[in-house]
């Protein structure tokens, strides 16, 4: 009895979860998780599959975002949403961004050293916050790009502008000595985050992202065309090159143009795919890689 009143006394003061079996079940997967991805870093099990980024004015492919994959050996290949949040929180991201970076440099320096890739290829990596923020970041960018031979005019670091907010000042000081080494900045899933504009203006960048979620409602509702010119329109303000994210239509390609945007990149033209299959099959005219069989993976 006495239980029970505790129980309710404490109830009212402060919410308690109680323990349900979901619960552990969950924790259960997470530490598994931790483990086997901790496994996939030492055992190179992440792969790196590349989406074309398409040059709207001649629809050829002018570079490449690298998107990382896992090849589990139990759960086949599995998606970054189902760990990157995960190796977020516990700090692996350092280790794993560091290896796909290092994968996608050498990768695309091969790529452009047998000339399937043109002098000029960009290529884009994601960057986690953690990274950034890391003291000898740039150093490590350094020595990655001098061990694979990519030069910093062929690489672009994304980074989402939400996530940066969080320590401003140190972020822009990185993101400023990764440029002056000649790497472009851009500003990924743009107009989700809720940084100001006066925050923008502080912050060093090349390009700008549109996220898919403008551009996927763009032909939907003509709400999102005047937000997404806007967007274009400060772009150009800042200086900056405007790429549009998950475009899946050619109507959407057709009002990008319209709009002035000048890149673009999504399932319209290709997916992302292993260098071993790729293709650019709707791209025109593609002096990159029309022909995707005369290569060794
Ligand atoms: P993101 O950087 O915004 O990458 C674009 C995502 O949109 C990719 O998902 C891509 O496959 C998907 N996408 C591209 N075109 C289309 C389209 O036309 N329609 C649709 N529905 N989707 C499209 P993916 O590869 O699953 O990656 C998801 C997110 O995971 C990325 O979003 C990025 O935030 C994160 N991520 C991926 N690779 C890395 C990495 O190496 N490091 C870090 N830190 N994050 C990564
Ligand atoms: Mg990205
Ligand atoms: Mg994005
Ligand atoms: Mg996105």
């Amino acid at each position: 009895a006495s239980l029970a009143l505790n129980k309710a006394k404490m109830q009212e003061d402060t919410p308690i979860h109680y323990f349900e079996p979901h619960m552990l079940e969950a924790s259960l997967e997470k530490t598994r998780l931790a483990a086997e991805l901790n496994r996939a870093l030492e055992h190179n099990e992440l792969e790196v599959h590349f989406q074309p980024l398409i040059d709207l004015a001649s629809e050829t492919t002018c570079g490449a975002e690298a998107l990382v994959r896992w090849r589990s050996p139990t759960r086949g290949l599995v998606p970054p949403n189902q760990f990157i949040p995960l190796a977020e929180e516990n700090g692996m991201i350092i280790e794993m961004g560091q290896q796909i970076l290092r994968l996608a440099c050498q990768q695309t320096s091969q790529m452009i050293a047998r000339q399937q890739w043109p002098q000029s290829f960009m290529l884009h990596v994601n960057l986690s916050v953690r990274q950034l923020l890391q003291a000898d970041f740039v150093e490590q960018v350094e020595a990655i790009l001098a061990e694979s031979g990519l030069l910093a005019a062929n690489l672009t670091l994304e980074i989402t502008e939400s996530r940066l907010i969080s320590q401003p000042q140190q972020a822009t000081e990185a993101l400023q000595q990764l440029r002056q080494l000649g790497i472009h900045i851009a500003i990924d899933d743009f107009g989700t985050g809720y940084s100001s504009l006066s925050y923008l203006a502080q912050l060093p960048f090349d390009s700008l992202k549109i996220d898919r979620s403008f551009v996927n409602q763009m032909t939907e509702s003509n709400n999102y065309t005047p937000v997404i010119a806007a967007i274009i329109t400060l772009a150009e303000n800042f200086n900056a090159d405007i790429v549009a994210e998950g475009v899946e239509t050619r109507e959407q390609t057709q009002q990008l143009k319209a709009l002035g945007c000048r890149y673009a990149q999504g399932f319209y033209y290709a997916k992302p795919q292993p260098l071993s299959e790729w293709s650019t099959a709707k791209v025109s005219s593609n002096p990159v890689s029309a022909d995707t069989d005369n290569y060794q993976h």
